[in-house]
């Protein structure tokens, strides 16, 4: 079956909007976030010389329930200067393997002229596998890059280093130009021993370090931590200590895309003759992938389905789980709910909350907790003990990476606007001069010529963000979003009314139906004004329209309807009048 996500979509190309001209001066350089710099999420960075456009990552963010577009799955970034670019565009390289940078290519790709994408083997896997579930594109062009590897993407030299990040083959870039290198950290944080950077991280920084760098974007997600975030090494240390200890079943909720931790886990499960359980799509997805890939090496008989979970002694059994972040229809919020086909609680299990919250998730998570404490089990927290760490360094590990690379120019990226001056401030803090610091927005045009001259446009590119509704793709949901959002609050009123078109007299009195606004069988006085309402004001506004225009009555029905309900309930739901003309 195809899927018409990009066959039904709105045209992106708003004529209302300003165009700025590609860049053609060879001695600037141009910088464009389009996601990434006002949201965690949708991360997708350009960089444009005269010759060629480099694209880098291609995200979405997901909605969460609490948020204000309601319905809406997926927001992805407006790519309408691309396509408006197209023969320009050379490559898309893609960082790593998460969604918030990932996730936009099946939507976005096909509107940018499928460029070839160079990313590293895993990413590439991902990448592969998401659009299998999009079988109408056309095949992408994957090109698997090396680390220390340098490639011309277009007239453009590029060449790829290691990262640390919550997933493997995470990587950064730098891109020469003409007056100096642009490193994109990509997401990261440092391999480090409190505070002491690994070997590995000194080299890799050490050496872009050596080049002449005129910019540096770098990842800002943990920036509004100080000091080191705390080592993976501890976490998996501590991580090893509970599933050797615990008796009982040990569930564990964690992030699908937190590769290496479920790689690890399942690891010290086989040590210690566990056997694991895996529950949720995506992580079973994902670890797919990563045996696939060779970096997950598990003996048989470890990884059991869910059905033989009665066939072994509970202290064997380890659990892993999606959910952490209480989605409604995880595993683990079905098993804390008491709606899971094969888990059932009791106090003997204990859990493990192996993530943090990701912010505007805080009621949901609350609601995951106050029921697994519910069933009686024991809870281990991130915060009680280092069961987690980020993916995302902090900003003592930030300023360490800016000294290392020392470029001209700072542009702190992939955050909210409160991490970017907080990853802003720190460097600044350490010495780092201020007018040197670009604090970008989604859609700021930033051209930095000769090397040293800073030039941001007035006008930004177009930046109104897409949204992936359903099967439709677009930019103009607003109404619709508007539409969702007064109906969830107030309800709405539906009027049918049949009009004589002659008399302009109404035939019977009219049928009213309503939804989410007020309980109507409590109401009733309301509704027979509202009926009275209703008949006076056909009448009036028929007696001098020959011939009757039955638009106009809608109208003035609604705008008398709408008033006399505010004035009486404090309400203002969606009055829809239905008049049927005989
Ligand atoms: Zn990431």
């Amino acid at each position: 079956m195809t899927n018409p996500a990009l066959t039904h979509r709105v045209s992106p190309a708003d004529p209302k909007v300003k165009t700025i001209p590609p860049l053609t001066d060879p001695d600037a350089v141009r910088i464009i976030a389009l996601g990434g710099v006002e949201e965690v999420g949708k991360n997708m960075t350009i960089v444009e010389t005269a010759d060629d456009i480099l694209i880098f990552d291609a995200g979405f963010q997901f909605v969460s329930s609490e948020s204000d577009a309601p319905g809406v799955n997926y927001i992805l970034p407006n790519t309408q200067y691309l396509e408006e670019n197209k023969d320009k565009i050379r490559g898309l390289i893609v960082t790593h393997g998460h969604l918030d940078h990932i996730g936009g290519i099946p939507f976005l790709i096909e509107r940018i002229g499928n460029p070839p994408i160079y990313t590293r083997y895993l990413t590439s896997l991902m990448i592969l596998k998401r659009q299998e579930e999009f079988p109408h594109l056309p095949k992408v062009n994957m090109n698997v890059v090396e680390i220390g590897q340098k490639i011309n993407v277009g007239n453009t030299p590029v060449k790829f280093f290691p990262v640390t990040h919550s997933i493997p083959d995470s990587m950064g870039i730098s891109v020469e130009t003409k007056h100096g290198n642009i490193v994109i950290s990509g997401d990261l944080k440092l391999d480090h021993d409190d505070g002491e950077p690994s070997k590995v991280e000194k080299d890799t920084w050490g050496t872009l370090g050596k080049d002449k760098n005129l910019l540096l974007i770098g990842d800002s997600t943990n920036a509004e931590r100080d000091g080191f975030s705390i080592p993976e090494v501890r976490v998996h240390t501590n991580i090893e200590k509970i599933i050797r200890d615990v008796r009982g079943r040990l569930i564990i909720g964690t992030f699908a895309s937190q590769f290496e931790r479920m790689i690890r886990i399942i690891e010290i499960a086989e040590k210690l003759g566990k056997k694991v359980v895996l529950e949720g799509r995506s992580i079973k997805t994902n670890l797919e992938i990563a045996e696939h890939a060779g970096m997950l090496k598990v003996s048989k008989g470890t990884i059991i389905p869910i059905q033989e979970i009665e066939d072994h002694p509970s202290d064997k059994i380890l659990v892993l789980a999606t959910g952490a972040q209480g989605e409604e229809f995880a595993a683990l919020m079905r098993i804390a709910t008491m709606r899971h086909k094969f888990i059932t609680l009791n106090d003997r299990d204990t859990i493990m909350l192996s993530s943090s919250v990701i912010p505007g998730n805080e009621l949901s998570v609350q609601k995951l907790k106050d029921n697994l404490y519910r069933r009686g089990v024991h809870i281990i927290h991130y915060r009680a003990s280092d069961v987690h760490s980020t993916g995302h360094g902090n900003s003592g590990e930030l300023v360490w990476i800016r000294e290392q690379v020392n470029p001209t120019f700072l542009m702190p990226a992939y955050g909210y606007h409160s991490m970017i001056r907080c990853h802003a401030y720190a460097n600044i803090e350490a010495g780092f001069p201020k007018e040197n610091v670009i604090l970008a927005d989604n859609g700021m045009v930033i051209d930095i010529k000769n090397g040293k001259d800073l030039n941001i446009l007035k006008d930004k590119v177009p930046c109104e963000q897409l949204m992936v509704d359903g099967f439709t793709v677009g930019a103009k949901q607003e109404v619709v979003i508007r539409d969702r959002q007064s109906l969830a609050e107030d309800g709405m009123f539906v009027i049918i009314a049949t009009v004589n078109t002659k008399t302009g007299q109404l035939r019977k009195s009219p049928d009213i139906i309503s939804r989410g606004f007020v309980y109507l069988r409590e109401n009733q006085q309301l509704l027979s004004e509202a009926r009275v309402l209703i008949k006076k004001t056909v009448e009036k506004s028929t007696t001098r329209s020959h011939p009757i225009d039955l638009d106009f009555v809608k109208d003035e029905i609604t705008d008398v309807v709408s008033g006399f309900l505010m004035q009486k309930t404090h309400k203002t739901p969606m009055v829809i009048p239905v008049l049927i003309g005989i």
